[in-house]
């Protein structure tokens, strides 16, 4: 990718926190329901589907440090709209994948 630097610092560790959910519940999913396809396309396709229909959600890579419990980051991602989004994606592309 790109540049991820500004007047010296690293920007890169500013993640969009919703990116590891997505792949964590996609592998639910996927395990749950075998006859989806889980080749590169389709599964490149359904992490990229998920995220465009949700919206980012940026952290600073202090935002972990400053805060002591697991909890304030579990507050700030709603995981059944992130599930949602993912069944969503993982559907349409597989009732019409790209191949
Ligand atoms: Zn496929």
């Amino acid at each position: 990718m790109g540049r991820k630097d500004i007047f010296g610092f690293d920007l890169s560790e500013i993640n969009n926190i919703n990116e590891e959910l997505v792949i964590e519940l996609m592998e639910e999913i996927l395990n749950e329901d075998k006859s989806i396809c889980r080749c590169h396309l389709c599964i490149e396709d359904i992490y990229a589907l998920s995220l465009n229909n949700l919206p980012p959600l940026y952290v600073q890579s202090t935002f972990k440090d400053t805060t002591s419990q697991d909890n304030d980051l579990t507050r700030v991602l709603d995981r059944e709209k992130v599930e949602k989004a993912v069944r969503e994606a993982t559907n349409k592309v597989n009732s019409n994948p790209y191949h």
